[in-house]
């Protein structure tokens, strides 16, 4: 085996002269690049660091002594090259060139300046140059239109240089190819697919284009109806992303006088590298809804007893927006109705309300004991809020019964890293597949759920970087693959299997590294040799000749990565499935060199911050189990308190439990909506309903807030400092960015008034103390604090954080397991819990949309999101839509043995036949009335991914 993309021993290099400066760069680099490094700036338009130059614009041009002036951003330098790159004649061609290009320029209004993202590159020229607008003799404008269809970005075709930056950020950078050119001459302009309306194309309103745009030809709208300001009149706050793991940097620029956010932009960072997908930079204005609660509300004695109080899910609204989307006055169809709800509440002050929490917990704990509570916490909450969270149930209420919806995500490949390899996190990083020979990508759907890490992964393909991708549905990713596997749905442990069992027999093993750095290969083996890829052909429904091509490809690889999604994790066999890909990277080497290992990609901002921080029932902090003595007794001194020896209970066995005698009677819900997330809703619905105490922190009147006795309004994402950590185990801080609305209060300042009301005697004045405590304890976030996280955050572990980003490749030399091996763990093949019959034809698959975040609450309230995708579908295959005699649009039942819900047929040809998908995120058609309560029975993970439905033209 091979490391790949070693770095040459022997780099050459030139010297050149720029400016009468000598200046030595290695052979290659530009005259622009050589120029900057001796402090020479030379103008540019169509040329940015992050696109391959291409030297159309011409501004850049200098004299290197021949006989036309040459483009420096395209233009090598040579050994002993002498360049000037502002004689007057230079000056001159480029003011010429300036005073060309803004003839064709637009008339602009009252702020010139403004394109909302870029400064306008050119009109600084004219400001250079002296060139006024009015000093040209054409007419203004060139006549090409502007396109206004999309609901965020505009398009001013008068105002394109073509200079072709925009292209290459959506075809180089995020790879969505959707613009080109069309036309010829003076009608050329910029096309969107077939030269279609922006709003109408294959566009994903990731806003990079707009990011690129040197001119103001592409520009941002208001989405809040605040007309944007001056970027210098803005006050810039960097910041995180807050909706996937990916955890892009991005800076919220923030109108102070109208106390709002103006736009957002991505910034660098080594991770995400300034992109961002259309929910970072569209997604923000939730914060500013009307609906968000500014109130502490405590639920009226007329009220009781609880139920839901709004409309049923299955009957609120046809899921249709009609007219307007803006949040100001609407009434939205898809969220809880404020005003059926808010009567049976009344407001009460921070004393009433968090007296009453803390009296009301301290009474069922009394009369129940401490397993009669217990809390779920929020991956959206930050490091801080998690570890005081989880600290307040452990050692106020001596339970572990405190968990989170990583239980609903990645809690079996959780399970399977551990028992694998010592460690849940990631060993290696989404940025890292550039290093890869060959990336499978399975169970996941990328360019929806984790928009900028697919921008990477279609990148390196272009770079040569062969993907495999492993997945029922032929989502985007599939049109970026070399070989796309569309396996059945659970018929994973059946394909790694075969897979594994070809690897064996080609002799593909990397045997040096099974003898020193694994255990137990013998029995995987044998276990794998009952699965030659004919069998498997017949589970999976995958030809045998595509299980072999996936084995020999994998087997040749010098570098080779696994990054997988909730199709492996949210499974009955979950955690066998991740197993699976455990063992195929072990037994070929593929784990601790750059451009191998295993990553599941976190779902959440910050479900590996929380998990970290110890949000789950049977771990303290950095995964110490909460059942070993010692780590028991550490804790309790740490934390001055006795604490239970017990694990706790799971989510999923926590609404199990309400519903059973002598379970759980009270909780604390801190920032989730199981009513919405939990599969098997009306059996959730039973268990709030039955709970004698229910308290929920959240920034907007949930599902699950409707059964609360006490809502506590909570501060969102942008109104508070803290810190999360991304899929990559990168640590970065959140900052504040505006003030919470109302009454509404900083999350962790609300546990500590509660912790203090039950008598713990907690005083944490800021985040950042909190932090220092919980890494105290953390020993994989040993050294990290608030200051020298800096603005890119810091990856753990990390020996020297002033000086290092931290550790990209683990498990170099052991992992992270008692005895320094990876343990392989063969699996059998088991099918899914509820098979298809003739009452339920159909297995129906659920997930997320690109542009909304689990149960809707904040993505729903995004003018952008909610406005591009605003109706709740049920993607069929055409072969199945055809059956029942559906099209397109049509409004459909679709039931299960737990529930019906009713929505509208979106035919889809990424659908295989026979199955059909539901995104979670709507209310008015909520999939999880639907979904089965089975459980891993490892990561206790829901069966989210299958289980048999029919679906069925409305009467
Ligand atoms: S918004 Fe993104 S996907 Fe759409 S055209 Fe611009 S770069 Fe391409
Ligand atoms: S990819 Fe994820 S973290 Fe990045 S901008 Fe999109 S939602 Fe935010």
């Amino acid at each position: 085996m091979t490391a790949v993309h070693e770095p040459s021993t022997a780099i050459r290099t030139v010297t050149a002269s720029i400016d009468g400066h000598e200046v030595t760069v290695p052979d290659g680099t530009t005259i622009y690049d050589a120029a900057r490094e001796v402090g020479v700036d030379i103008p540019v338009l169509c040329h940015n660091d992050r696109y391959d130059p291409v030297g159309v614009c011409r501004m850049c041009v200098v004299d290197t002594g021949g006989r036309v002036f040459a483009a420096a951003c395209v233009r090598p330098c040579e050994d002993g090259m002498e360049v000037k790159t502002a004689s007057a004649e230079l000056e001159r061609n480029r003011a010429v060139l300036t005073e060309l290009l803004l003839t064709d320029q637009p008339p602009r209004a009252e702020d010139p300046k403004q394109t909302t993202t870029a400064d306008n590159a050119l009109l600084e020229l004219a400001d250079r140059y002296g060139v006024a607008r009015e000093t040209t003799a054409l007419p203004c404008g060139s006549g090409r239109g502007r396109d206004s269809s999309n609901p965020v970005i505009d398009v001013d075709h008068d105002a394109c240089i073509l200079c072709d930056r925009c292209v290459r950020a959506c075809d180089d950078i995020q790879g969505n190819d959707v613009i080109g050119r069309s036309g010829k001459g003076y009608a050329t302009r910029i096309a969107f697919d077939l030269n279609d309306p922006m709003g109408a194309s294959s566009c994903v309103t990731c806003g990079e284009c707009v990011q690129a745009c040197p001119t103001g030809a592409l520009t941002n709208k208001s989405i809040n109806l605040i007309p944007i300001r001056p970027r210098e009149e803005l006050d810039a706050i960097d910041s995180v992303c807050p909706y996937c793991g990916v955890g892009c940097a991005l800076t919220y620029y923030v109108d102070r006088e109208r106390g709002a956010i103006s736009f957002a932009e991505g910034r660098p960072q080594p991770g995400s590298q300034s992109r961002l997908c259309v929910k970072g930079r569209y997604g923000w204005d939730y914060a500013a809804s009307p609906q968000r609660l500014t109130t502490p509300l405590i639920r009226v004695e007329s009220s009781y007893p609880k139920g839901p109080l709004s409309a049923d899910v299955r009957g609120d609204g046809d899921g249709r927006r009609n007219g307007k989307n803006r949040a100001e006055g609407r009434k939205p169809g898809g969220l809880v109705d404020y005003d059926e709800v808010m009567p049976h509440f009344r407001e009460a002050t921070w004393e009433e309300a968090l007296d009453l929490v803390a009296r009301r917990l301290r009474e069922v704990h009394a009369e129940g004991g401490p397993g009669a509570i217990a809390g779920f916490g929020s991956a959206k909450c930050s490091n801080e809020e998690a570890y005081l969270f989880q600290k307040l149930i452990r050692a106020g209420f001596g339970t572990n019964n405190v968990d989170h919806c990583t239980r609903l995500c990645h809690a079996s490949s959780v399970a399977a890293l551990f028992e694998g390899v010592g460690s849940g996190a990631v060993s290696t990083t989404y940025g890292d597949v550039v290093n890869a020979d060959v990336v499978i990508i399975t169970g996941s759907n990328p360019t929806a759920n984790h928009p900028v890490a697919s921008s990477f992964f279609k990148q390196a393909r272009r770079k040569g970087t062969k993907i495999i991708y492993v997945d029922p549905r032929a989502s985007t990713v599939a049109e970026h693959s070399d070989i796309h596997v569309q396996l059945k749905p659970g018929t994973d442990v059946a394909f790694y299997n075969a897979v594994m069992h070809e690897i064996i027999r080609l002799g593909f093993i990397d045997r040096e590294f099974i003898a020193a750095r694994t255990s137990n290969y013998d029995e995987l083996a044998r276990t794998v040799a009952d699965y030659p890829p004919e069998r498997a052909a017949q589970i999976t429904g995958v030809d045998a000749d595509t299980i072999r091509e996936v084995a020999r490809t994998w087997g040749e690889a010098g570098a080779a990565v696994v990054y997988w999604g909730m199709g492996i994790s949210q499974h009955t066999t979950g955690t066998d499935n991740a197993r699976c890909l455990i063992a195929l990277c072990s037994i070929t080497g593929q784990v601790g060199r750059p451009g191998t290992g295993l990553h599941p990609l976190r779902g959440q901002n910050n479900v590996q911050g929380a998990s970290d921080a110890g949000l789950i029932p049977m771990f303290y902090p950095d995964y110490q189990g909460v059942d070993r003595d010692a780590t028991r007794q550490r804790f309790e001194r740490a934390w001055g308190t006795r604490l239970d020896p017990k694990r706790g209970l799971t989510v999923t066995e926590i609404v199990k439990s309400v519903l059973e005698p002598g379970g759980v009677r009270g909780m604390y819900m801190l920032g989730e909506n199981p009513f919405l997330s939990d599969p098997n809703i009306n059996k959730v619905r039973k268990a709030l309903s039955a709970l004698d105490f229910l308290v929920v922190q959240d920034i907007f009147l949930t599902e699950t807030a409707e059964f609360a006795d006490v809502i506590l309004p909570a501060s969102s994402y942008l109104e508070k400092d803290g810190t999360y950590t991304n899929t990559d185990r990168r640590v970065q801080l959140g900052r504040k960015v505006l003030d919470p609305p109302g009454q509404a209060r900083v999350d962790w300042e609300i546990v500590q008034d509660i912790a203090q009301r039950i008598g713990l005697d907690w005083n944490y004045a800021s985040a950042s103390e909190v932090f220092d405590e919980m890494v105290a304890l953390m020993p994989s976030y040993t050294n990290l604090t608030h200051a020298n996280l800096g603005l890119s955050g810091k990856l753990y572990p990390n020996a020297d954080p002033e000086h290092s980003d931290g550790t990209i490749v683990m498990f170099d030399e052991r992992f992270n397991t008692e005895d320094g091996l990876a343990h392989l763990v063969p699996a059998q093949w088991l099918p899914p819990k509820e098979l298809p019959d003739a009452e339920y034809p159909l297995v129906l698959n659920t997930g997320r949309l690109l542009e909304h975040w689990h149960t809707g609450s904040m993505t729903r309230r995004s003018f952008a999101l909610d406005t591009i995708s605003p109706i709740a579908e049920v993607y069929l295959h055409p072969k199945d839509a055809a059956e029942r005699g559906l099209a397109h649009g049509q409004r459909v039942r679709v039931r299960s043995r737990r529930g019906e819900i009713e929505l509208q047929v979106r035919i889809s040809h990424r659908e295989q036949l026979g199955n059909c998908f539901i995104p979670f995120h709507f209310r008015e058609a909520a999939a999880n009335l639907l979904t089965i309560d089975e459980i891993d029975p490892y990561g206790k993970i829901p069966e989210f991914k299958f289980c048999a439905v029919q679906v069925e033209a409305l009467a």
